[in-house]
């Protein structure tokens, strides 16, 4: 093993809001280094591989804070917590004006009040360590080793409750945590939702099997330190996956679903269905999407990657019709139902590849004057674009959690007849290094 140390300062954070140094000629990422700032960084090179460890900083940016949550830097699941929130959103703003930049200007970024406490949507991984105690959390970064994590100060904390009620509950249960190398045992994962508006709880557990003795007891118990809870779902996942659902679902107790207001509409939501996951600022890109539409009236929308059909649903009383498309059926189903429960007459879904469905309503020469699209981190495919070019909207607005593969696509539209009119980068992850755009585009 060699070792060797370098003082070097910082020049600027990459997309994923590391430190950005140069060692001998090649630039290299340091986790929790902030522009400006000087390190001492140590280079240690065994065998086969090199590795980079930030050893003290010599002059602390003034954009450095302590960062609250006690598990930060073990956890990975926030990257900025050492930054002010000032500091947060200009990243954020940076970044967006980099990969934009051939685009036009871009807005000022639309950031939460109280960037804490936000998520919605909580997950933890149960597991049994060395010393057979159970602890429950997330997977530390890039591994499949649980971090034991009883509060996250970016998630619901009635949530956190919930799950800590769980795991004290497990042993007079008799109820083993899952491990993933033996195959033995029975709760992998706990998955929760909330309803912001209605404060409705889902939970669910993940578990091995279906096969599940003393379960009344179980949710009667669960229900007594909880009445809160609305709903308390069991998902079968067997398989040998980091996916947490699995596709077998038996709702053990209540109505197998929660519901949610957004922006005046009432949605329900399924244990499977996409939901954004932080409500407060989903009612702020909703709204600057909506606004950037401009609509009169008379439009025919499609609502594509439209999940449980929010937002369709939302601008359904601006337009003539909705058509939303959307890949997951249980997310279509609620969307039906949603349209039906809010009395809402001129919202269509259907479950089908965006693409797929692209290609034939290009094919049949429909008259579309609105595209939304919101597709998932990976972006959307050639297959929906030609076919978004074919049948010539006037207007897009592309909504995306990933501007990486949001630029990659407007590339595309732009060199086919599109033009960027607006961007808006809009803060829905904050403490974390994710950005949520929408771009308006419109036919040239
Ligand atoms: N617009 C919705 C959902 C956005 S998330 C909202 O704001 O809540 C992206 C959605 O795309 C998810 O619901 C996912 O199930 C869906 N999806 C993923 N791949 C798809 C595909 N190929 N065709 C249609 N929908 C897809």
């Amino acid at each position: 093993m060699k070792k060797e140390r370098f003082k070097l300062k910082c020049i600027g954070l990459n997309e994923e809001g590391k430190g950005i140094v140069e060692i001998n000629g090649r630039l290299e990422y340091i986790p929790y280094l902030l522009e400006n700032e000087l390190a001492i960084i140590e280079e240690i090179e065994n065998r086969n591989n090199k590795s980079l460890k930030l050893v003290q900083i010599a002059n602390q940016s003034k954009e450095r804070v302590k960062a609250p949550c006690e598990y930060y830097g073990k956890c990975g699941g926030c990257q900025l917590q050492h930054m002010t929130n000032q500091a947060q959103d200009k990243f954020k703003q940076s970044q967006i004006e980099q990969l934009m930049n051939p685009y036009g200007k871009v807005n000022e970024i639309l950031t939460m009040k109280d960037p804490y406490f936000y998520r919605n949507k909580i997950h933890s991984t149960f597991a049994l360590t060395k010393s057979r105690q159970v602890i429950s959390g997330f997977y530390k970064e890039n591994t499949h080793d649980v971090i034991n994590i009883e509060k996250c100060i970016i998630q619901d904390s009635k949530a956190d409750e919930i799950i800590q009620s769980i795991k004290g509950l497990m042993r007079s249960f008799k109820m083993k945590p899952f491990d993933e190398d033996t195959g033995q045992g029975f709760l992998r994962h706990v998955l929760i939702k909330k309803g912001f508006a209605t404060k409705q709880i889902m939970v669910v557990l993940v578990t091995s099997t279906k096969v599940f003795p003393g379960k009344n007891n179980y949710i009667k118990a669960l229900r007594k330190i909880h009445p809160e809870i609305s709903t308390i779902i069991l998902n079968v996942n067997n398989r040998k996956t980091s996916i947490i659902l699995g596709n077998e679902e038996v709702t053990l107790y209540g109505r197998g679903y929660i519901e949610d207001v957004l922006c005046g509409v009432r949605f329900q939501i399924s244990a499977k269905s996409f939901y954004q996951v932080n409500p407060i600022q989903t009612e702020v890109l909703y709204n600057k999407a909506i606004e950037m539409a401009g609509l009169k009236g008379d439009e025919t929308v499609i609502d594509a990657y439209c999940g449980i059909g929010t937002i369709g649903l939302i601008l359904s009383h601006k337009v003539k019709n909705v058509i939303g498309v959307e890949l997951n059926n249980d997310a279509v189903k609620d969307a039906i139902k949603n349209a039906r429960n809010n009395n809402i007459k001129n919202a269509y879904f259907h479950n089908e590849d965006a693409g797929d469905f692209m290609v034939k309503t290009a094919n049949e020469n429909k008259k579309i004057d609105l595209v939304i699209m919101d597709p998932p981190r990976s972006g959307s495919d050639e297959k929906f674009l030609s076919s978004l070019v074919k049948l010539s909207p006037e207007k897009v607005v592309y909504v995306s959690c990933n501007p990486i593969t949001q630029e990659r696509d407007l590339r595309y539209l732009v060199k086919n007849g599109y033009k960027v009119k607006e961007i808006q980068p809009v803060d829905m992850f904050p403490q974390t290094n994710h950005v949520e755009v929408v771009v308006k585009l419109e036919k040239q």
